[in-house]
């Protein structure tokens, strides 16, 4: 059932027995004069629990969770049996519609939470975001990609801290959680700050929908559901699970072209080779090194390089944490895992760091 997008009450259905809906909310005004509203899917449960909202494209370029989102939409058997579930595809619809990851002002929507009605254009439409949604919702789930030119391996980032956002982080199922509280204006601080415990997802490239990052996130939201009682299904727990506090990204020294000898969610150890930066012709400038233990969080898809360009994201594991990671057979409890690592790896290319075809007796000879 379709309510006409012009009632203020949205999140109201129609039909008060109904447990599916299709709405919308305005956020503002186009350049020419139209009424630019945010579709909104709603599955809701006749028994009281948890409203939670699960989101796509605040950044208007980063469309796996738009993919993942649509999924769960097409799926009739995903229906809660407790609260309300709030699906948005594209939250940022001015910067979906220019396949940007900024708005129209040039400004990034996920520094201008919570906004004001008097503001900016992103101010006023986080406002509206803000009042729409974030007031209703007990909990979030915000979903992301890397930024343009690098891929991210799937990882949650919460504030660990806060008791009922590291409930549904841990839940959600991804091996690698990055604690913090996220950037201030971010959506998921400032949502969380309100009372709404929200987590952000991060995962692959902008401009695709990945065949195992939307399984990731269709799996996270379902998991975080069956943890608040939503959803009956049993947890897809990962094999194992890192909590990483301090990331780094390791950055060229020189301009040059890369060739890669490490992967998205590669483990890796202090002092391993990362990437060697060689010239045009293939001689060796330098070889960029891991600065300690740590998870290939995301890198650079582009092996073309200038000095301070970022390479690889690195999440810092303990001695503890690289240990468990490396216990045989961890991978093989979990197939998504190994799939999407494979997945990712394809879109750069990995070589061995012994592996120099063009540095070998014979261009010593030239
Ligand atoms: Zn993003």
């Amino acid at each position: 059932m379709t309510r006409s997008p012009n009632e203020k009450n949205w999140f109201e259905p129609l039909d008060p027995s109904g447990t599916s809906f299709d709405a919308a909310f305005e956020i503002g005004e186009s350049y020419s004069g139209m009424n630019v509203r945010i579709p909104v899917h709603v599955r809701r449960s006749p028994n009281d629990g948890p409203t939670v909202f699960v989101t796509a494209a605040l950044h208007g370029d980063e469309l796996n969770g738009t993919g993942a989102i649509r999924q769960l939409i097409l799926d009739s058997t995903f229906q809660p049996t407790k609260g309300t579930v709030i699906l948005i595809p594209v939250l940022n619809v001015l910067a979906y519609d220019r396949h940007s990851r900024y708005l129209p002002d040039r400004r990034d929507l996920n520094r201008c939470f919570p906004g004001s009605p008097q503001g900016t254009l992103a101010g006023r439409m986080a406002r509206h975001i803000y009042d729409e949604l974030v007031s209703r919702c007990d909990f979030g789930i915000d979903l992301h990609t890397a930024a343009l030119r690098r891929t991210n391996f799937p990882n949650v980032r919460a504030d660990m801290t806060n008791k009922s956002v590291a409930k549904i982080a841990k839940a959600f199922g991804v091996p690698l959680i990055i604690s913090n509280r996220g950037p201030e204006g971010s959506f998921r601080r400032v949502a969380t700050e309100a009372g709404c415990s929200t987590i952000t997802f991060e995962g692959g490239e902008v401009w695709k929908v990945e065949s195992t990052i939307c399984e990731y996130i269709v799996r996270g939201v379902r998991n975080v559901l069956c943890r608040l009682g939503m959803l009956q299904d049993s947890l897809a727990e990962p094999a194992s699970q890192s909590v990483v506090g301090q990331t780094k990204w390791v950055r060229a020294d020189y301009g040059g072209f890369l060739r890669f000898h490490v992967a998205p969610g590669d483990v890796i150890e202090a002092g391993q080779p990362l990437a060697t930066n060689t010239t045009l012709l293939g001689q060796e400038k330098n070889q960029l090194v891991a600065p300690f233990a740590a998870v290939v969080l995301g890198m650079t898809t582009l092996p073309s390089v200038s000095p301070g360009d970022p390479v690889c994201h690195l999440g810092q594991l303990s001695p503890a944490e690289l240990q468990q990671t490396r216990q045989p057979g961890r991978s093989l409890h979990d197939s998504l895992h190994r799939r999407t690592k494979t997945e990712l790896a394809t879109n750069v290319h990995v070589v061995e760091p012994q592996d120099h075809p063009f540095l070998n007796d014979e261009t010593e000879n030239r």
